[in-house]
């Protein structure tokens, strides 16, 4: 379990980040997943990360940051919901009067104790790629006992009991979910959940695959604007924002735990480094030690610390 950050989020402003799974537990194995292949494809929950523990972490570390984050947000190495215990780390941590968010991919929001795990958090992110069978298979390539019906059944059901700030993220991959016809019926479904806003992500980070694309800025407002139409409250995420990592006492381990979950843009790290009175041939020694890894992407270099990139 690490506590990464906080990094600025555009969905969460300052987020100070909990990555409480092993690497990497998930339900789906998505093609643009930036953490790698997922290397234990699961639907089955398990004891995770001790809740208490998890308030300890988060507690002393808010203690060494300059400014309380905006948001304390479960996003994991994987799937968050996989944690039995999600429920009861939310309750606990809500003793800290900071607001709560978690990023699922909702596939199994089906299962009543989920939907019960989730609802006392203040945020809740749900991935919603695709709506068409074929489509849902190939991007999030989701463990063979999950059903498409079922899984919208249970978003359904969540959004109709959520009290919290409910929003949705679908990331655009261009060959496979950003068709107009699929578009449209992936903004209908979303418009059923009512979410706040519904996010439109582009692969900008490495994705899993290497044959991944992100759309260009053309083919993104297209899809934006077919979204938009069935469902006003959309914004697109169309480039990569600034991760603002914020360094307190051990600055390289802070960058590592962050590059676990969120890798990072070369230029953005030698800047870090830098703020931080770090040398520069930091990065080098890192990646001669293997504890990160590089990974090219769009004429970009990005390091990542997960385990399973390959
Ligand atoms: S993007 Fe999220 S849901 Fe998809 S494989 Fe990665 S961790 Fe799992």
């Amino acid at each position: 379990m690490e506590i990464f950050g906080p990094v600025q989020s555009r969905r969460f402003g300052i987020s100070l980040g909990i990555n409480h799974l092993p690497p990497k537990v998930c339900s789906y194995a998505c093609v643009y997943c930036q953490l790698g292949r997922t290397n234990r494809l699961s639907i089955e929950a398990a004891a995770y990360a001790d809740p208490e523990q998890i308030y300890q972490a988060v507690n002393e570390r808010l203690k060494e940051l300059p400014q309380t984050p905006d948001y304390l947000t479960f996003v994991s190495n994987g799937e968050p919901c996989l944690d039995n215990q999600l429920g009861s780390a939310i309750q606990a941590l809500k003793k800290l009067g900071i607001k709560i968010a978690v990023i699922t991919n909702a596939s199994m929001l089906w299962q009543s104790e989920i939907r019960e795990r989730l609802s006392c958090a203040d945020a809740v992110s749900l991935k919603v790629d695709s709506v068409q069978e074929a489509a849902w298979r190939k991007i999030n390539r989701p463990h063979g006992r999950l059903d498409l019906e079922v899984v919208m059944a249970g978003m359904r059901v969540f959004a109709l009991t959520y009290h919290g700030k409910l929003m949705t993220e679908t990331m655009l991959v261009p060959g496979i979910n950003t068709s107009p016809a699929h578009l449209r019926a992936c903004a209908q479904f979303i418009a059923e959940l009512q979410p706040e806003m519904a996010y439109l992500a582009l692969p900008l980070r490495a994705p899993a695959e290497s044959w991944v694309e992100a759309p260009d800025q053309q083919a993104a407002g297209k899809a934006y604007e077919i979204f938009v139409r069935e469902f006003a409250r959309t914004s697109l995420m169309a480039d990569l924002p600034p991760t603002g990592l914020t360094s307190t006492q051990d600055a390289l381990q802070e960058l590592v735990s962050t590059l676990k979950v969120h890798p990072m843009e070369e230029g953005e790290i030698r800047a870090y480094l830098r703020q931080n009175e770090l040398a520069d041939n930091t990065l080098e020694s890192l990646l001669a030690l293997k504890r990160i890894r590089s990974i090219p992407y769009r004429e970009k270099t990005f390091y990542s610390a997960a385990v399973n990139q390959d």
